[in-house]
């Protein structure tokens, strides 16, 4: 698995394997440089029993607020503010998965590949009262959305997209749940798509739609997100990076992610009810799931797993791999300094156990 993509490109220090990146324009290097360096630290738990480091392009010479030009690499992970000027979402936020120098691009590459378009800023988060996430914190939230989207970068999918996710009844799927699934359902084009059984009703085409990729492509994409990679057209399921499905992981969505969600129902992601202890008597078993291990942005962290899975992919040596694999069992990674000489310096906290 290690030897697919992603492959890092060399670094100045031998056993060490960066995510090299620059930033598409100034505003981009402007508006998320604070989100970047953040989320970097975030990730620098795994880079402790890896080889694996995110930095700035070669070229950029240590300038981590550097901007893509002829000085840097074309293979560098080249991060856009997805925004018009107006402020408004131009592009979804998404990132190529996996990194890959140039010339090492042949397993069906796409267009975006080495690319990340980010959007996520000024987010409005979600209140107590509507039983999702909570966010109290704008930034806090973009950190968390951007450590995430460089997960995709470093080469992970998301993990309730695994192969086994639903049939191994680790998560239920639940796409009638999604933002927008109502307005598709009634789309007249589905209807009239004689690719579909004739007799076959609106709920029957949407369940084919919602496990399909190039159905989800054509008329509810939000799906694609959601969907088991078992059904995709592209095979990535040689980058799933660990043996363990791992609800905790920071490429794991929450159960209210593009939900449309009523409190304590109508979430697109649950835990299957196999998977759920039985709970105290008296109190509801919980099927949720939260991004990080925690429903509180400002508690959520990479697991455990992630820190596995980056060992995984990027090996130091069998003892850092080894000890990475038993960190869940050692109870985790813990509290570690994180600093940019000259620049930026912080702690990076695992999140709290429940
Ligand atoms: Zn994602």
């Amino acid at each position: 698995m290690a030897t697919v993509y992603p492959a890092c490109a060399g670094s100045p220090i031998a056993h060490e394997r960066w995510l090299r990146y620059c930033f598409a324009d100034e505003r981009s290097a402007t508006t998320l440089l604070p989100t970047v360096v953040h989320a970097i630290a975030r990730w620098w738990p795994a880079s402790l029993y890896s080889a694996f480091k995110i930095q700035p392009d070669l070229g950029c010479r240590g300038d981590y607020r550097c901007i893509c030009g002829p000085h840097t690499s074309a293979d560098a992970l080249r991060i856009q503010d997805g925004r018009t000027a107006e402020g408004q979402t131009e592009f979804v936020t998404f990132t190529g998965i996996g990194y890959a120098p140039a010339g090492r691009m042949s397993h069906g590459a796409v267009w975006y590949r080495n690319r990340m378009v980010f959007s996520w800023l000024n987010p409005d988060g979600y209140d107590e009262a509507s039983g999702g996430t909570i966010s109290t914190d704008p930034f806090v939230e973009e950190v968390i959305m951007m450590t995430h989207e460089l997960g995709h970068g470093i080469g992970f999918v998301h993990e309730h997209q695994r192969p086994d996710a639903e049939s191994s009844n680790w998560i239920v799927y639940q796409p009638q749940f999604l933002w927008g699934y109502p307005h598709a359902s009634q789309n007249p084009a589905l209807m009239a798509d004689t690719s579909f059984p004739s007799h076959m009703g609106a709920v029957d085409r949407m369940s084919r739609v919602c496990n399909s990729e190039p159905l989800a492509q054509q008329y509810f994409s939000p799906a694609l997100d959601f969907m088991s990679l078992a059904h995709r057209t592209y095979d990535y399921s040689y980058l799933v990076g660990s043996p363990q499905y791992d609800y905790k992981s920071i490429m794991h969505y929450s159960c209210d992610d593009a939900s449309n969600a009523a409190p304590h129902q109508g979430f697109a992601l649950v835990k299957h009810p196999a998977r759920v202890p039985r709970p105290p008597r008296g109190q509801e078993p919980d099927y949720k799931i939260w991004m990080g291990g925690r429903r509180r942005m400002d508690e959520r962290a990479i697991s455990n797993a992630d820190v596995a899975r980056v060992a995984l992919l990027y090996p130091l040596s069998q003892e850092a791999t080894r000890a990475a694999q038993g960190l869940e069992a050692a109870g985790g990674w813990r509290a570690v300094p994180f600093v940019i000489p000259g620049y930026f310096t912080t702690t990076v906290y695992p999140a709290p156990t429940p």
